[in-house]
């Protein structure tokens, strides 16, 4: 990865008009944060509140689940690069909308043309859409799709399990889906030079 042309792209949507309403209520442009030069990108959905006032994804309570499945298969934010779909927070947290997801997706592809991943994690609904064009979440995730010959593993948002008054069973589902990541992540460090970290 080009150090300079990560942080071209990065400077470049610092100053991005394209959504009013996003712009509008703009504390900041969260535009990932992480390892650039990792082969792992994970993409959620939009900042919240705690992102927008921290400038860094999945800092709030969403982040703290992520972090524990990033651990629990002994990896940190430091081994992967994670952003969203869109760079803003929409107002009160709602929903990206379609425009506001067409209205980044040249950022997003840039995003992946620098870093080139071998591995995309799409984290939800929304980025698995984003992404792969596919929906239903609850049944597709922890399964291993391709994109331009680049791994695309959807899985749960952990604001799912946090709406599930954390069930158990789906927290069990969510370990084994990063199992797979991890897996995917091993068999291809034993090929040469995939792997930077
Ligand atoms: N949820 C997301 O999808 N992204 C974040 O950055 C934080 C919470």
């Amino acid at each position: 990865m080009e150090a300079k042309s990560f942080s071209k792209l990065k400077e470049k949507y610092q100053t991005c008009k394209k959504c009013k309403e996003l712009l509008d209520c703009r504390i900041q442009v969260v535009f990932g944060s992480g390892n650039p030069n990792s082969k792992i990108l994970l993409v959620g959905e939009a900042p919240g509140s705690s992102e927008a006032k921290n400038g860094i994804p999945f800092c709030g309570m969403s982040g703290k689940i992520l972090n524990e499945l990033l651990t629990s298969v002994g990896l940190t934010r430091e081994d992967i690069f994670i952003t969203n779909t869109i760079l803003c927070r929409p107002p009160k947290n709602r929903n990206p909308n379609k425009e506001e997801i067409a209205n980044c997706k040249e950022r997003l592809d840039k995003l992946i043309e620098v870093m080139q991943p071998k591995v995309i994690v799409t984290i939800g609904n929304f980025a698995t859409e984003r992404i792969i064009g596919k929906t239903g979440i609850k049944s597709i995730h922890g399964k291993i799709f391709d994109y331009n010959d680049i791994i695309v593993i959807p899985v749960v948002h952990p604001a799912s399990y946090l709406y599930s008054g954390r069930n158990p069973e789906l927290f069990k589902e969510m370990k084994a889906d990063f199992e797979v990541i991890a897996g995917i992540i091993e068999g291809n460090k034993s090929q040469k030079n995939l792997f930077e970290f």
